[in-house]
């Protein structure tokens, strides 16, 4: 059995400082000496899970294997470390609280007084203890959401107290702080890491390990100030400078030695083997793209970058599969509508309909979706796109002029999208869609196929509203083919055109599951589509 070591990521100063990826870049080099290691999120706010929220608070909502609607940074841990996550790799304030409360009203808790101390840190300390109970990793990284100090934040960080005192060196506090640079003085300023680690001193916590986000290098009197006020060895101040892209900053972290100080700190053996070369020839290949494309990502929440996360990531790793780097050029659905689509879509190499929910913009993704099928682009629906491909073809190649999906309009005299029949008494909204793995049989002539190299898959899924089989016959007559089925209640994943270069849809969100180590074989091919046919334009 391995005795688990149990490190925590906390942030101070501000937010949006690069916890995830901290973590993540952790992970990744313990791995790279031979360990293994989990990453977990504690979120501290209410919601049971981010599956409510509208993309626009807390960007994209990542879905694990097991079908738990996560925090994005999930979505990190799981490309930088190829390691699948699960619903215990994330838990929020909300969900701690509804089960400590369904306890009390079960009586479990015998006539006691409920308390944030000890009922609630108990339970936060059973969810961290949880991933190492079985012996599965040498390392539980645990990554505090929200900036200590924050009112939410507090029982987390007892939490860590409570832990440290229990474990002692089986565990590590790295907590990551802000180094801002004065440019009217020319200087790094220090004092806001010192009062953010004297809030953790205020709460029983000493951090190990100092991380200090920066845009400019740490010299040696800046890092001995930290060490000195922070109550730190200068070894254990960590600069982590502004980087171009996430993923240098695990290699960014292995030259400030982040891990051989989680090592020291949790008393391990420093082993002598690093294995780092894939992850630094990932790196020499994006950085020396022989091609370049841009692809229109069309959705209707493209003013924030992190709604797509996933996506983004995924055409980086698919990029470097084809030697190309691939340009997101973000258009709103809304704006396309009623518009010459070809104004927008005019330039790019590609056309990837976003997944969604709820009628805004759909007209404007429809119009793409033309566009791209007509004038032979590469397309890519996911999800809600394929849905809308399928919508599209209905209406404008079978003729069904009213085609639609019934989430949109539930009067539609062509239901060629509607909802699915275990779907349609659900009430609550939170954690009740089709959700995480499924098997996909995929037909042997088909081009999905032909990428995936093997006849059955698993994908993730997160939706409501599936392909309607009663019209499976007349769209494979006109060429839109159903290839890929979830075959034990034969539902459609896939859908492929005949007589176009390359057009799929999706039912699933194959984002999900491409990592740096596997970039996903959709992404790689629709990549390779888009290079065919810039080639050809020129
Ligand atoms: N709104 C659609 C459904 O529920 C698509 C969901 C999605 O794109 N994730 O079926």
């Amino acid at each position: 059995m391995k005795n688990t070591k149990y490190i925590f990521v906390t942030g101070g100063v501000t937010s949006s400082l690069g916890k995830g990826i901290i973590s993540a870049s952790l992970a990744k080099l313990l791995q790279s000496r031979g360990f293994s290691a989990t990453i977990q999120k504690l979120d501290p706010y209410i919601n049971v899970d981010p599956g409510t929220l509208n993309p626009y608070e807390h960007g994209e909502c990542y879905v694990t294997e097991d079908g738990a609607e996560t925090d994005l940074d999930l979505g990190h841990y799981e490309r930088f470390s190829n390691v699948p996550t699960s619903q215990a790799n994330n838990v929020t304030t909300g969900r701690i609280y509804q089960y400590v409360i369904n306890k009390e009203r079960e009586g479990s808790y015998l006539g006691t007084t409920v308390q944030v101390i000890p009922h609630i840190t108990d339970e936060i300390k059973r969810r961290i203890k949880l991933l190492g109970q079985n012996g599965n990793f040498d390392f539980v990284i645990t990554e505090i959401g929200g900036t200590v100090g924050d009112i939410e934040s507090f029982p987390f960080i007892e939490a860590i107290r409570q832990m440290r005192w229990e474990m002692g060196k089986n565990c590590a506090v790295v907590h990551l702080t802000l180094v801002p640079y004065l440019a009217a003085a020319g200087e790094l300023k220090t004092k806001p890491t010192q009062h953010s680690v004297k809030t953790m001193l205020e709460q029983g916590v000493q951090p190990d390990i100092i991380v200090c986000r920066t845009e400019h290098h740490l010299n040696e009197s800046i890092r001995g100030k930290i060490a000195q006020f922070c109550n730190v060895e200068v070894s254990s101040v960590i600069e982590s400078i502004d980087a171009s892209s996430i993923y240098e900053v695990p290699l960014l972290m292995l030259e400030e030695k982040l891990d051989i100080e989680v090592l020291r700190k949790t008393q391990t053996a420093i082993p002598e083997k690093l294995e780092i070369t894939k992850w630094q020839s990932f790196l020499t290949r994006m950085k020396n793209p022989v091609y370049h494309v841009t692809v229109a990502l069309v959705g209707k929440y493209v003013e924030l970058k992190d709604a797509y996360k996933s996506i983004h990531e995924s055409f980086i790793h698919g990029g470097v599969a084809n030697e190309c780097t691939v340009k997101i050029k973000y258009i709103h659905s809304e704006h396309l509508e009623g518009q010459d689509v070809e104004h927008e879509l005019g330039d790019v190499d590609g056309v990837l309909v976003a997944p969604g929910f709820g009628g805004r913009g759909i007209e404007g993704k429809i119009q793409a979706i033309t566009y791209a099928r007509t004038r032979n682009i590469p397309f890519f629906g996911i999800c809600l796109g394929m849905q809308c491909a399928v919508i599209e073809f209905g209406r404008n190649v079978l003729g069904f002029k009213d085609a639609h999906s019934t989430e949109m309009n539930p009067r539609t005299s062509h239901p060629v999208i509607d909802i699915m029949s275990n779907q349609k008494s659900i009430k609550n909204l939170g954690g009740t869609m089709r959700l995480g793995s499924y098997p996909c049989k995929l037909e042997p002539d088909s081009k999905v196929f032909g990428l995936y190299k093997e006849p059955l898959i698993t994908e993730r899924h997160r939706h409501r509203f599936e392909f309607n089989n009663d019209y499976r016959k007349e769209y494979s007559k006109a060429g839109m083919k159903t290839v890929g089925i979830y075959p034990s209640e034969n539902l459609v994943e896939i859908i492929e055109l005949d007589n176009h270069p390359w057009f799929v849809g999706v039912q699933f969100h194959p984002e999900y599951k491409s990592t740096v180590a596997n970039p996903h074989p959709l992404f790689v091919g629709f990549i390779e589509a888009m290079i065919k046919k810039q080639q050809e334009r020129n």
